[in-house]
């Protein structure tokens, strides 16, 4: 595929490509243009470009875009999602209900639109008023990951749009061909070219991107050290930033909670996306008196999750690539070596339909105590470390000790105490007694390392406006 600059499919300058390969068994799906500096400065002047005409499109055009946009999504969800499915090898249902989903998120943002308004206060004199109104940040370059690639642009391009903004996306290197492919559904629904761009390329692209003098604001999810580094390099040009960066999310069950609801909700949400997922539970403190029968039951409930090789079905994929994977392994191994029990799992499976991808199985490490690597980083793959507690404080301070802050996970029959840790754990977003994916009309995003800002509902919106205050005066008729 080519990239979508300005409405057409478009080679990079110097006119190399990279090849996209399928993680289940490292065949080449496709290649994609290889851009650069020179293609970056192409794209963010065409969404210049666009957005003059589109920051003065009336609301209600703007929405009734975003909504055909939202539905070309559902009707052609199996064609993006079996690109999807190609390049990231999770199951194909999965990958098709992340384009529906993402759909809703496009249409909500779209209804968020229609209420925002400017705001007069009361008050000032004859002949003076002030308005304070809302004006679209600008043009904005979106930089996602691989683990949602749909979903996590959708969080910006969806509030950029209604916004008024113009969009250039970088997609990661290992999925970019469903966002080139959602670019294409967007024009083919009627979005004004130049709004929505694609640009596919390496790290030196997302460099020049963020460097570039245009561009206002930088929306990007991925991992802390890259946050970082996204981060310094926009103080230059004073960007506005988005940043939703890692997890290392802790569960606390407590003795008093259904162990068997609280096992399923932290396998299904450990486990999701084989673990390539940054708000799944990485960590679980259990109060003794429940250990061994949490554990029994989360390590049943792991080792029943069937891995799909190359050409078959399963419930999980494989990772993404062997960077990926060498993070659990890593994790593993260490504990290991520090005196963890692995339940199930611990060792990438062998033969046929498995070889030659990058899998590794659900694995649940047991007797795990703060040192160990998977206590304290983030795995993104699928293990989950489980370690004893005497009480719920104790969790909780363990919970907490802990650079990241994007969510958190509490299990009681106690509303009380389910409460008071709830409010105690220091994340973004919390959960009692089952996990729900986040809804897409709340706020979503992280504290202390874990990020800057909030996605989603009129929270994500409010992020891609700035306040704007004019002070009017007239004569007044006598
Ligand atoms: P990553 O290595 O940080 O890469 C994410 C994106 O940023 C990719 O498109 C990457 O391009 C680009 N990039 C990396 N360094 C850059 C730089 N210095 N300047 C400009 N662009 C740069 O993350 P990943 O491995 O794809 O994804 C996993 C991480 O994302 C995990 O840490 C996970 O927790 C986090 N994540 C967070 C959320 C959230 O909502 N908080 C959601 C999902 C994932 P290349 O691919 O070309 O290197």
């Amino acid at each position: 595929m080519e990239m979508v600059i300005d409405g057409t499919w478009q080679a990079a300058t110097e006119g190399e490509t990279f090849a996209v390969l399928n993680p289940r068994d490292g065949s080449v799906v496709d290649h994609v243009p290889l851009a650069g500096p020179q293609d970056a400065d192409r794209a963010i002047r065409a969404a210049e470009t666009a957005m003059a005409g589109w920051r003065v499109t009336p609301m209600t055009e703007r929405v009734a875009v975003q909504k055909a946009c939202a539905q070309a999504m559902r009707d052609r969800a199996g064609e993006v999602g079996a690109l999807l499915h190609a390049e990231l090898g999770r199951p194909l249902m999965g990958c098709v209900g992340e384009i529906l989903r993402s759909a809703d998120l496009l249409d909500i943002y779209a209804e968020e639109g229609l209420r925002l308004v400017a705001e007069m206060p009361l008050g000032s004199a004859p002949g003076e008023r002030i308005i304070v109104t809302r004006d679209p940040v600008g043009v904005v370059v979106a930089i996602t990951p691989f683990n949602y690639p749909v979903t996590l642009l959708m969080f910006k391009l969806g509030a950029a749009l209604i916004a008024g903004c113009a969009v250039v996306a970088k997609p990661s290197e290992d999925t970019p061909l469903s966002t080139l492919k959602l670019a294409e559904v967007f024009h083919d629904a009627g979005l004004p070219k130049g709004l929505f761009n694609v640009v596919t390329g390496k790290r030196a692209l997302g460099e020049a991107l963020v460097a570039h003098k245009i561009p206002r604001k930088i929306a990007f999810t991925g991992s802390v050290p890259a946050g970082k580094a996204i981060a310094a390099a926009a103080a230059g040009t004073m960007k506005r930033l988005t940043l939703e960066l890692g997890g290392h999310s802790a569960a606390i069950v407590c003795a008093d909670a259904d162990i068997d609801k609280a096992a399923a909700a932290i396998a299904r949400h450990g486990f999701a996306n084989t673990g390539q997922f940054c708000y799944r539970v990485n960590r679980v403190y259990v109060e003794r008196p429940v250990y061994d029968a949490f554990l029994r039951n989360l390590s049943d409930r792991a080792s029943a999750l069937t891995l799909a090789p190359a050409g078959g079905d399963g419930d999980l994929g494989p990772l993404v690539n062997e960077k990926i994977l060498a993070v659990s392994e890593r994790q593993v191994a260490d504990a290991r070596a520090r005196g963890g029990r692995i339940l199930t799992g611990g060792a990438r499976p062998m033969g046929p339909g498995f070889a030659g991808g990058h899998y590794f199985p659900p694995t649940v490490v047991a007797e795990t105590t703060p040192e160990m690597l998977l206590m304290r980083e983030e795995t993104f793959g699928p293990v989950i470390g489980v370690q004893p507690v005497d009480s719920a404080a104790e969790a909780l301070r363990l919970a907490n000790g802990s650079e990241f802050g994007l969510a958190g996970f509490v299990f009681t029959h106690d509303l009380g105490r389910g409460l008071a840790l709830c409010e105690g754990l220091e994340a973004g977003s919390v959960w009692l007694n089952d996990i729900q994916r986040s809804s897409h009309h709340v706020p979503f995003g992280g504290v202390k390392q874990s990020g800057l800002g909030r996605e989603k509902g009129r929270y994500g919106v409010e992020a891609y406006l700035e306040y704007k205050t004019m002070y009017l005066s007239w004569e007044v008729p006598a």
